[in-house]
């Protein structure tokens, strides 16, 4: 197995040794949902008489941010069925809602024009669904954990660390290691070196967001992906919000658009949402599996909003929050094995993202909330074998979340080279057969594997990404570079610490792939992180990394077409500062 992680390798470094009966690894909606939920059936397990008490249990959730709602991002439309579930009084408790969809548009944009749907298609309507800020959702949800108190149970919220590698026992998992911290650039400790602890649990429950790195790990070592008929599929998204006239935007307005700015071949596409005081979300999701070696989600939101229907809306506004990710977008075919041996996946780490509704946050929290029903089982039969915690991945299939998720199975398969008219056909089939299509289980392989050399896609061989007409002007005021916009993302690392971003093959695949298919991670990056700085003959030797530029998305993890990068944790606390994300 391979050990990317930045731990200290000196032998001598004596680790805390902590104790958990369920250890959550990161502070998402799915695992917050997963966290409400055990505590809810604990205390109504507890109170039924006669009922074998479960008392003395120690349950944490670590988080990699410094606070909870740093580092979460999102549209967002959101789908409250998991939240009703949770929390049917969720509007009175004060949950920070930004408003409610009234209005909405889709459109097929041309680049001056487009065409307006004459109605919603029905994946895409969310009257009445509330807009939300998904760092405003997480900070709330984690508050009101916080007030909890359960008898016989010791809740530790732990925001600022970063698990780091897992720990194993004979095959099973046994928690996780966090992330050293105070480590100097080439390993060795500094004078305020903490190791990370060794967080050992009964259970352990994944849910690291999209593209994982415990949960590369756990698949490396388990296989969860053998049976799956897909590889995990991504998007990578990148979103400003902005403070706009008073009276600009009504409330409740959302508009999604596809087509320009991405050429024929290309899947993808915009979200518009109307936030609370004159806030506007606007994003622009762009497919990884894309065969294009410059493709790039910043580049197209910075297009995007020179489209005259968003110019109208942005102008005499001000860009005040900018923030990027991926997201899984694979769906069923793409799902990994749920649970094993000690632990199970949620959320994006999971592909449980319908692709379709540019939706996941209710089918991770629905992720959370069946696998904590399991849990209870599993700590009431004292029992965290595979077969016992399987019994999540049959619940969570056969809920309203995996029926979501069957219904939708081929839906990116269908678009991934854009709305053709045969695409269109396949879409209209696949929605009146419940997902069905001819030809159904359209395979491919993962987003890395399919990027394509200049000479391929462009027909010329040796492109440059400066060679590419950028087609942007960036004035700094509607349009903005990507290192203004990680400036607005609040991003900072500890420079001094060693690079989280690991080129695992070398610095001559890099070089290769800059003659060959012109260093896509400079391109697709949505923070500028890679540079290739040729010397005066034209020759590069390596790719250089900023790593403190860094916003967390993965996306050089997802789509570095030789495999070549992998994301590693850095320092607890460190990335992006997200407020109104
Ligand atoms: C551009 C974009 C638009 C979207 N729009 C919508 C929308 O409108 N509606 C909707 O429902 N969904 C939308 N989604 C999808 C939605 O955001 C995700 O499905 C959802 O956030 C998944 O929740 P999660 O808890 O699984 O993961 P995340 O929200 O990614 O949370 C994972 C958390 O784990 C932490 N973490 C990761 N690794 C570690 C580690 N090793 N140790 C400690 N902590 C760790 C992270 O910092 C993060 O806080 C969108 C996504 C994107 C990128």
């Amino acid at each position: 197995m391979r050990d990317f992680s930045t731990q200290s390798a000196r032998p001598d470094v004596v680790r805390e040794e902590l104790d958990f009966d369920v250890l959550f690894v990161g502070g998402g909606p799915s695992n917050l949902a997963g966290l409400w939920r055990l505590l809810d059936r604990i205390e109504a397990h507890n109170a039924v008489p006669g009922a074998r008490r479960l008392e003395g249990l120690t349950i944490g959730l670590i988080e990699k941010g410094d606070d909870f709602g740093d580092h979460a991002f999102s549209g967002a439309v959101l789908d409250p069925a998991a939240l009703l579930e949770l929390c049917p009084d969720y509007r009175e408790r004060g949950f920070p809602a930004e408003g409610f969809v009234s209005t909405e548009e889709v459109w097929l944009f041309t680049q001056r024009g487009g065409l307006r749907t004459p109605v919603v298609p029905p994946f895409l309507r969310n009257h009445g669904n509330p807009i939300v800020s998904l760092s405003k959702m997480v900070r709330w949800m984690a508050e009101e954990l916080g007030k909890r108190e359960v008898a016989g149970v010791d809740v530790m919220l732990l925001p600022g660390f970063a698990g780091s590698k897992v720990l194993w026992e004979e095959g099973r998992v046994v928690g996780v290691q966090t992330a050293d911290k105070g480590v100097n650039p080439d390993g060795t400790p500094k004078g305020n070196f903490e190791p990370g602890n060794n967080l050992r649990a009964k259970i352990t429950v994944f849910g690291e967001g999209p593209r994982g790195h415990l949960a590369r790990e756990l698949d490396e070592v388990l296989g969860l992906q053998a049976d799956s008929a897909n590889p995990q599929r991504y998007e990578s998204g990148a979103k400003e919000i902005w403070e706009l006239p008073e009276g600009r935007v009504p409330d409740g307005f959302v508009l999604h658009s596809t087509g320009w700015p991405q050429g024929d071949g290309e899947s993808g596409g915009s979200f518009v949402y109307k936030m609370a005081g004159n806030r506007l979300a606007v994003g622009y999701v762009v497919s990884l599996d894309t065969a294009d070696p410059f493709a790039d989600a910043h580049l197209c939101l910075q297009k995007f909003k020179t489209h005259p229907r968003i110019a109208q809306l942005l102008e005499g506004g001000q860009m005040v929050q900018y923030g990027a990710k991926a997201l899984a977008i694979g769906g069923w075919h793409s799902m990994p094995r749920l649970a094993f041996a000690g632990g199970m996946l949620v959320g994006d780490s999971a592909q449980m993202v319908n692709a379709a509704r540019l939706k996941g946050i209710h089918l991770g929290m629905k992720g959370g909330i069946c696998a904590a029903d399991t849990i209870l089982d599993a700590l009431v039969a004292e029992d965290w074998g595979e077969a016992s915690l399987g019994r999540y991945a049959t619940a969570y299939l056969n809920s309203w979340a995996g029926l979501e998720l069957y219904r939708t199975r081929n839906f990116h398969q269908i678009l991934e080279h854009g709305l053709t008219p045969v695409a269109a056909l396949k879409l209209g089939l696949s929605l009146a057969f419940g997902g069905w299509v001819p030809g159904e289980g359209l395979r491919g392989p993962g987003d890395a594997a399919r990027t394509a050399t200049t000479e391929a896609f462009y027909g010329k061989a040796g492109l440059k990404p400066s060679d590419m007409a950028p087609g942007v002007k960036f004035d700094g005021k509607a349009t903005i570079t990507k290192l203004d916009d990680v400036f607005a993302s609040g991003t900072t690392h500890d420079e001094h610490q060693p690079g989280h971003l690991k080129i695992v093959k070398g610095d001559a695949v890099c070089v290769t792939c800059w003659e060959t298919k012109g260093s896509p991670c400079t391109v697709f990056c949505p923070a500028q992180v890679y540079e290739m700085h040729p010397d005066a003959a034209g020759a590069v030797s390596k790719v250089a990394i900023s790593f403190s530029n860094c916003v967390h998305c993965k996306t050089c993890d997802i789509k570095c077409p030789e495999g070549n990068v992998v994301w590693t944790p850095p320092e607890g606390g460190g990335g992006p500062k997200y407020t109104l994300c």
